[in-house]
């Protein structure tokens, strides 16, 4: 369905399937997996890594010699496109939002470290001031291409049509099914892509986004733009399935003061997850997405009955830059 996609090879697969045996000790709770897309070997990894295999192999498949994306200044897309694009020998342009910090840290050092070219972008942290960046780079010659915000496109969705096939592989050689999957839902081809999988595999699985930034894409509501999102990839893979807004469940109750505000959430779920089992999850998505997990199995919502997979999708580089926000001193 997807190999006539053109594709560049960027990461390791399959990332480890692991059970997480002292979490789940901990919370009394039910059985609970993780799948390890931190660990898809591309500039400290994570879920962004997969998305742009198709991404970058499209770009490289038009002739790009430069490519261009957006994301908030600890953006983890924006540190795994740098370092695809730098692997790959084209140039990367970056338009963050904020302005330029007096000391580089976590993600944005990596972004450094890569040579990528920063644009301080102010509040627009979504991309808009990529068109007339384009006009420049064309002007100057350059063949630029544009990443979607996030990767989230119907490429980036395909990666993950992908990794629930991988997903299901695994869990078949370890003869385990999940009642549910979790995981953080940002910018939405994650989540399109796994609501694709799991209903061409017909695996009947329960997908809990956690909703992670309060905000819309491209003018849609996210639920809405997932539905859009997970409707167009089935089109591009000519997979004859229709989604309603009643396929989804998009979990907004962990959303908090908003997109990077750490609470009590969120630090309690790194920290249980780092000192139970080593792992470490990131204070932006992973962290919100488990810190909804603990509280769905204490309210009941997920019980001793149910078998969980938790997917991490990466972002522990910007831990280093959240210190303060963490209270780690
Ligand atoms: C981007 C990102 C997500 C969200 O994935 P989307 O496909 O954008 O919804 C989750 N976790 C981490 C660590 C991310 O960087």
């Amino acid at each position: 369905m997807t190999d006539n996609l053109p594709k560049a090879s960027l990461g390791y697969f399959p990332t480890p399937l692991i059970e997480l045996t002292r979490l789940s000790a901990k919370l009394g709770g039910p059985k609970i997996y993780m799948k390890r897309d931190d660990n898809t070997g591309l500039a400290l990894g994570g879920n962004k890594t997969r998305k742009l295999e198709y991404i970058m192999g499209d770009a490289l498949a038009k002739g790009a010699d430069t490519v261009i994306t957006a994301g908030a200044i600890q953006s983890n897309h924006c540190r795994q496109t740098a370092g695809a694009a730098a692997s790959l020998g084209l140039e990367c342009h970056l338009v963050l939002g904020g302005k330029e910090p007096t000391r580089p840290q976590g993600n944005l050092l990596l972004d450094k470290v890569y040579g990528c070219h920063i644009h301080w972008a102010g509040k627009n942290r979504k991309g808009e001031d990529i068109p007339a960046l384009v006009e420049q780079l064309k002007a100057e010659g350059k063949k630029p291409y544009v990443i979607p915000y996030g990767g989230s496109n119907e490429l980036g969705a395909v990666a993950f049509v992908e990794a629930y096939e991988e997903l299901d592989s695994q869990r078949r050689d370890m003869n385990v099914s999940f009642t549910h999957i979790i995981f953080a839902s940002s910018s939405g081809a994650t989540h399109a892509g796994l609501m694709l999988g799991n209903r061409i595999l017909e695996t009947n699985c329960q997908l809990v986004g956690i909703n992670i930034d309060k905000g819309e894409m491209d003018k849609v509501p996210f639920d809405q733009h997932i539905v859009n999102l997970a409707n167009s990839t089935a089109r591009l893979i000519e997979a004859d399935y229709q989604f309603t807004a009643n396929d989804l469940i998009l979990n907004s109750n962990y959303v908090g003061d908003g997109y990077g505000v750490i609470g009590e959430l969120e630090k309690e779920a790194i920290a249980m997850t780092a000192q139970n089992e080593g792992i470490l999850l990131d204070p932006v998505y992973t962290g919100r997405a488990m810190g909804g997990l603990i509280d769905m199995v204490r309210t009941g919502q997920i019980t001793s009955e149910d078998t969980v997979l938790f997917w991490h999708t990466g972002g522990a580089p910007a831990l280093f830059a959240y210190a303060e926000d963490l209270d780690i001193r």
